[in-house]
């Protein structure tokens, strides 16, 4: 006979987070692996949430929840896209979970992982999240190389510490998802969220699938981007490169400044710097630009987060409850 102490582990309930843009053929498909893995279990929250999908995935959803109405589906429409990181957020919001899975609907990242880091959690009780890592990176070679420089980078520069390769796809207990929901700011990068709020995560390899349908949004640029907001959100060392530049430069200039005199007192100096100035002027005007534009990235993004706007905003919460007209069981925020 289980002791009752096992029974109440089992009975732990478990939410999966899922973001979903254009994933118009991979909805059903992701559900039938999910019930592959899980079986029956009806301790289990799904949450979708279509952030602003321009193909049939809302539709597809809402199918979904017709068709499976024994399970626990529900889905929020955001307004509009807001990307995934405002995704995550909403549904980290809308969990009531003992454990929270955050993971993609492409089906790259299998369902299989969710069990086994769920499981892992309930066998060890002194950890308080799970991620998964990529052992392998099956991308292409330019992008893995600016990736390993920005884990250098990054670690170096900031005061947390980014495990190299951990994505979001990960398992937290209610702890660390309140810790997580305690930063409203509006410009979130989860790898650097992840790591602030610190708790005792452990770390298992996983194998990336190949995208089942569509295609996946991220780009050179959009991973660009992406790296600079996390450097920015997580490090105001940038900003001090400029104080250090400055100083470096003005003690230099006292140096050169006074072999000049030393020169035109001793020997005497033809006056013949025209193309140095030129370069100078250049050099410094280039460095100035630079250094403005590292200041104006960190007061754009201070404005913007002083507009206190919200990180999304929805327009239906549905579950089978609410699509069969009886709107007393409505998701709730918790
Ligand atoms: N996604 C989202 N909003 C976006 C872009 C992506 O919710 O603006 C979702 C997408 O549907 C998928 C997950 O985030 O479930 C990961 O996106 P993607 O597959 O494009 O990223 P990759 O796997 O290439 O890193
Ligand atoms: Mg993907």
């Amino acid at each position: 006979m289980k002791s009752k102490e096992n029974s109440q582990i089992e009975n732990k309930t478990l939410s999966l987070i899922i973001p979903c843009y254009n994933e118009e053929d991979n909805i059903e498909l992701f559900f039938l692996e999910c019930l592959k893995v899980f079986g029956e279990d009806n301790n289990i929250e799904y949450i979708f949430i279509n952030d602003g999908s321009k193909d049939n995935t809302l539709n597809n959803i809402k199918n979904l929840i017709l068709k499976y109405k024994d399970y626990n589906i529900n889905c929020l429409n955001f307004s509009r896209n807001f990307g995934k990181e405002a995704a995550l957020y909403a549904g980290l919001k809308f969990s009531h979970g003992d454990f929270t899975a955050i993971i993609d609907a492409d089906l790259q990242q299998h369902p299989k992982y969710v069990k086994k880091m769920v499981d892992f959690l309930k066998q060890n009780d002194s950890y308080d999240e799970v991620a998964c890592y990529q052992e392998k990176r099956k991308e292409n070679k330019l992008i893995s190389f600016f990736k390993n420089i920005f884990y250098s980078l990054i670690n170096q520069v900031s005061d947390v510490n980014f495990y190299k390769n951990a994505s979001d796809f990960r398992v937290l207990k209610r702890n660390v998802v309140d810790a997580i929901l305690s930063m409203p700011e509006y410009f979130r990068f989860s790898k650097g969220l992840f790591s602030f709020v610190g708790f005792n995560t452990y770390y298992i390899p996983y194998k990336v699938e190949k995208r089942k349908h569509g295609k996946s949004s991220w780009n050179f640029f959009s991973l660009l981007k992406y790296a600079i907001d996390g450097i920015i959100g997580f490090s105001v060392f940038p900003l001090k490169i400029s104080t250090f530049v400055g100083v470096m430069s003005f003690i230099l200039s006292i140096i050169y400044l006074i072999i000049i005199v030393i020169q035109k007192i001793t020997v005497g100096i033809p006056i013949n710097g025209y193309p140095t100035i030129v370069c100078l002027i250049l050099f410094f005007g280039g460095l100035q630009m630079i250094f403005l534009g590292i200041i104006g990235e960190y007061i754009g993004r201070t404005y913007l987060e002083t507009k206190k706007r919200p990180v999304y905003i929805i327009k239906d919460k549905l579950n089978y409850k609410e699509l069969e007209g009886a709107d007393n069981e409505k998701l709730v925020e918790r």
